[in-house]
């Protein structure tokens, strides 16, 4: 199963630190011969990024980018048409929404909070998809990070799983838009992890370890299987898998009641 990323160019977005999910994937593409570029959200991230990156030889494309600004995505993308010319795929691994509110109750959202998690983790994914897609090659291949928490209510996600239901929405448009160039677009629906992103969401760890007793698999996934999972949304494997949203979450999503374990506790 070697080498099914050789030839192949792309970006990641959404590497903060070696526990995030981009960098799992990073991980994986590189393994199977990907040639990576990686942006990275304003200068204190940026000297957690650069040496990560480095390791698997992204070069001088360790860009900077903050997705409100539009014009730092135009930079990015036009720092690598420089370099490269053309992309073959792209990572988005990017949400963000006041911790504050990522409590209590989901009505409570205030309109200033509503918009700006909007924007930075559904609305960046459809900006970025477009200005990736003016250099990508026909054929390529986009996929961004999505929680359950789209569908089904989780405790404290709200606002979140309101920005996720749109990203996955996204996912199915941009499908449409881009696939009569052979160019696909999915989501990837992770299980819980502990990140900088998850530590957000107030009492994560409770619904971190109910998620880990409940699910078919009764454990967590890894940074290395959701690597696997993007590996294959990223390669020709996938070829005819396109405005797919698919999950890597022990199974969790198909349970419909706690365990009998669960239930007896
Ligand atoms: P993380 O904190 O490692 O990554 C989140 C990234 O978003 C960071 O790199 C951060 O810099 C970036 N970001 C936030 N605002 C930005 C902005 N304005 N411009 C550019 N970048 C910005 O956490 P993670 O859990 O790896 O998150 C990656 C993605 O995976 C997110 O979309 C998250 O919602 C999703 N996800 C996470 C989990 C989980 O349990 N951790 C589960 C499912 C999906």
């Amino acid at each position: 199963m070697d080498g099914l990323m050789k030839g192949k160019r792309g970006l990641v977005m959404g590497v903060a630190n070696d526990h995030s999910i981009a960098w799992g994937i990073a991980q994986k593409l590189h393994e199977h011969g990907a040639e990576l570029a990686f942006t990275y959200q304003g200068e204190a991230f940026g000297r957690r990024v650069k040496p990560l990156a480095e390791k698997v030889g992204a070069g001088d494309l360790i860009l900077p980018c903050d997705v409100e600004d539009s014009a730092s995505i135009d930079a990015a993308i036009a720092a690598l048409e420089k370099a490269w010319g053309k992309l073959d795929f792209i990572v988005h691994a990017i949400g963000f929404s006041d911790k504050n509110e990522l409590k209590g109750l989901y009505a409570d959202t205030t309109k200033e909070n509503f918009i700006r998690t909007m924007v930075i983790s559904c609305y960046s994914f459809t900006e970025v998809a477009r200005k990736a897609a003016a250099i990508m090659n026909d054929g390529g291949s986009m996929i961004t990070l999505t929680y359950a928490g789209s569908v089904r209510v989780m405790p404290n996600y709200n606002v979140m799983g309101v920005a996720k239901a749109g990203l996955e929405a996204s996912v199915r448009y941009l499908a449409n838009d881009y696939g009569p160039r052979g160019i696909r677009v999915n989501g990837l629906s992770a299980g819980p992890v502990r990140t900088l992103a998850g530590a957000g969401i107030s009492d994560a760890r409770h619904m971190f370890s109910f998620q880990q007793r409940n699910s078919p698999l009764r454990r967590p996934v890894t940074l290395e299987e959701i690597g696997g999972s993007a590996l294959y949304l990223l390669s020709d494997l996938s070829g005819g898998v396109t405005g797919e949203i698919h999950y890597v979450d022990s199974g969790y999503h198909i349970v419909s009641m706690p365990s009998l374990s669960e239930l007896k506790r």
